[in-house]
């Protein structure tokens, strides 16, 4: 596939661009030239009414993160906001957190602000179950303190706890990259983040990026 979809690297300017105007325009790998069928066919999806209110209030919510938008828009509203608001609006009453144990602090935090708001909150640790890494072939070597004993993350089993305890909204705090993946996998609530992991940027990775041309210059020359 030679014009994969690389909208990163566009550089029509905004307000000509195909994605911005029906008039627009887009390069070789521009997606909305070349994907009219699966753009249709996505779009269908928000005719499940589910689907549709769920993205109706998402876009209302979107919209209401700022101020003066008559005169362009003012962003007002943080992420803790963002998500309880959007929690009023679909009507859920139980969210779950789903934690690394390395952020333990965090997340009672977490809770005990989203129980202030008048949330039920569930939470659950990613070491839930206290299964050793060896039921996934983990050696001694591999461990994080190796040759240790040591317990495997499971967001899986974070995911179907919480499922089981009637969350209404999964919320990500700090899962690992991977360990993350697998939770939006499983988790039949929807799932929204809260925090990325990122053990060296305090949980900032976009950290790195606005440095990248200063003390973040590694990222231009990855040490892989
Ligand atoms: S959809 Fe097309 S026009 Fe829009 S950013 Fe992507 S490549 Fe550019």
């Amino acid at each position: 596939m030679t014009n994969y979809p690389r909208c990163a690297e566009c550089r029509v300017d905004r307000d000509k661009r195909a994605c911005g105007t029906a008039a627009g325009s887009g390069p070789a790998f521009c997606p909305t030239r070349n994907a009219p069928e699966t753009i249709e066919t996505a779009t269908e999806q928000y005719e499940r009414p589910e689907v549709k209110e769920f993205a109706r209030q998402a876009s209302i919510q979107e919209a209401e993160c700022y101020s003066d938008r008559e005169t362009g828009g003012h962003p007002v509203k943080p992420r803790f906001v963002e998500i309880c608001e959007f929690a009023r609006k679909m009507n859920y009453e139980r969210l779950g957190v789903a934690y690394c144990a390395g952020l333990t602090r965090e997340a009672y935090t977490l809770a005990s602000a989203l129980q202030d708001r008048g949330f039920d909150v569930a939470s659950v640790v990613c070491k839930v179950g206290a299964t050793p890494k060896e039921k996934i072939g983990i050696t001694g070597d591999e461990k994080v303190r190796q040759h240790q004993p040591e317990n495997m993350c499971s967001p899986i089993a974070q995911a179907q706890v919480l499922d089981e305890a009637d969350c209404d909204l999964n919320i990500v705090l700090g899962l690992c990259v991977g360990h993350d993946s697998l939770f939006f996998q499983y988790s039949e609530a929807p799932v929204t983040v809260f925090a990325a992991k990122d053990r060296v940027m305090g949980h900032n990775p976009l950290a790195a990026v606005y440095t990248m041309d200063g003390y973040s210059r590694w990222m231009k020359q990855p040490k892989e």
